[in-house]
């Protein structure tokens, strides 16, 4: 499968629309008005598209063995290990800040990084902000990924905020389900975030090579992504922008969940606009001040998605989409398991008093929803459950299931003009 990495580049064909589309965030730090009388300009989120795959389409799951096909038939569509990862030679920075100083990836006693403790090699994903890079560290010669921002765009765009955020939620967290960061530097003109590489690659290109998923295969993505809303918002963080791109497979099949660029600790509410079009909760297109519910919301977006292959709502015209968003009428394909949609229902409902996630039972009305028996929380929260596909890889460093993007840019760690380090003063 290839995807269109180029941004603004905006999906054409019809029929394809839905399920090639790549979903890029919105985000609008200046927003507290409603979205009716928000300026297109503000909601004009970068689009990339993926051409449509012929890999195997399961129209019915009924047996074990079928689902065994199904994903044997998938791993068959992969393409072979990729040995030619682009390697960029990196200069000298100056020295940043580790999270979890055991880790020997620099050579310092303290263990702060530079940009020439690695061998920067190919792009791993691009986000609206900048790129991620698998990197090599060159004193012990494992593999991470290294998002790169640049500064001048972070300031350009308004994200100073939130990629502060980032880091310091990021520094905060540690769970099975959520992606590591080992520790964050800068040069003077880009920030540096050192994370585990996650070998699996993005659930988004298995769903769309699959293009929906059986039951059983929402079930298990969708409870992980519970157990990592559950603790995120025990710490009072909400993420705000659940996605399948968003979600990573690690070597044995569980989620990792990347990009906290809008995560956010909101111990009660908040009000910017940002997330992704398809997910986002009704109020916070209504400007009308959110909390942790939206997340809970977006969970409903995804068991939709994973379930159809395409969002519950969906518009090339954002206003178009916001509307139908608001207007809550869902159509649910007749495939669906009337248990999943009991539940599609109380998630995507825009009456928070009825949310599921958001009452006074908290996640545990969701985890005992009927829809998830036969999870069992406890043996999945120690990832020992069997995931229902398993990454195919050839070695740490292998970036296979990730898709190819240009790599043309200016080379990392040119000296120029520091204008920015005061608004980064963590990194
Ligand atoms: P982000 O800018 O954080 O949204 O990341 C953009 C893309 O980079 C993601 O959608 C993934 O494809 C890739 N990516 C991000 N973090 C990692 C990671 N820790 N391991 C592997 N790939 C990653």
């Amino acid at each position: 499968m290839t995807r269109n990495s180029t941004p603004n580049t905006s999906t054409s064909t019809k029929n394809d629309v839905i399920i090639s589309k790549k979903n890029t965030p919105v985000n609008n730090p200046n927003s507290n008005n409603n979205y009716l009388t928000q300026q297109s300009s503000a909601f004009s989120p970068t689009i990339t598209t993926v051409s449509s795959s012929s890999a195997a389409t399961p129209s019915s799951y009924n047996s074990y063995s079928q689902q065994q096909q199904f994903f044997a038939k998938l791993q068959a569509t992969q393409s072979p290990t990729d040995s030619n990862n682009t390697t960029m030679h990196s200069s000298t920075t100056s020295r940043g800040h580790v999270h979890q100083p055991s880790l020997s990836i620099g050579p310092s006693p303290n263990n702060k990084f530079l940009l020439s403790d690695f061998t920067i090699c190919r792009t791993l994903g691009t986000g609206s902000f900048g790129r991620v890079h698998l990197a090599q560290s060159k004193y012990n010669n494992k593999f991470y990924a290294m998002k790169v921002l640049k500064k001048s765009e972070v300031v350009r765009l308004k994200q100073v905020e939130h990629t502060n955020n980032e880091k310091h939620i990021l520094e905060q967290v540690q769970h099975p389900f959520l992606v590591n960061l080992w520790g964050t530097f800068q040069d003077s003109t880009n920030l540096y975030m050192v994370m585990d590489y996650v070998v699996g690659g993005e659930l988004f290109s298995i769903l769309r090579k699959s293009q929906r998923f059986p039951d059983h295969v929402a079930k298990f993505y969708a409870a992980e992504v519970v157990l990592a809303f559950e603790y995120l918002h025990s710490k009072d963080i909400i993420y705000r922008d659940l996605k399948p791109e968003n979600l990573l497979l690690d070597r044995n099949g569980h989620i990792k969940i990347t990009d906290f660029g809008f995560a956010k600790y909101v111990p009660d509410i908040t009000w910017t606009l940002c997330g992704t079009p398809d997910y986002l909760a009704p109020e916070i297109i209504q400007s009308k001040g959110y909390g942790k519910a939206v997340d809970w919301y977006s969970l409903g977006v995804l068991i939709f998605e994973m379930l159809a292959g395409y969002p519950p709502f969906y518009d090339e015209d954002h206003m178009r989409l916001y509307e139908k968003i608001l207007s809550g009428r869902i159509k649910y394909p007749s495939s669906f398991d009337p248990i999943a949609k009991d539940l599609l229902k109380r998630l995507l409902t825009s009456d928070l008093s009825k949310r599921y996630g958001n009452l006074k039972a908290g996640s545990k009305d969701i985890k005992s929803h009927q829809w998830f028996k036969g999870i069992d929380w406890d043996k999945l929260i120690q990832r020992d459950v069997t995931a229902p596909y398993i990454p195919n890889f050839s070695g740490d460093g292998d970036t296979s299931n990730f898709d190819v993007y240009p790599e043309e840019r200016e080379p990392y760690g040119k000296p120029s003009n520091d204008l920015y380090r005061d608004k980064f003063p963590s990194f």
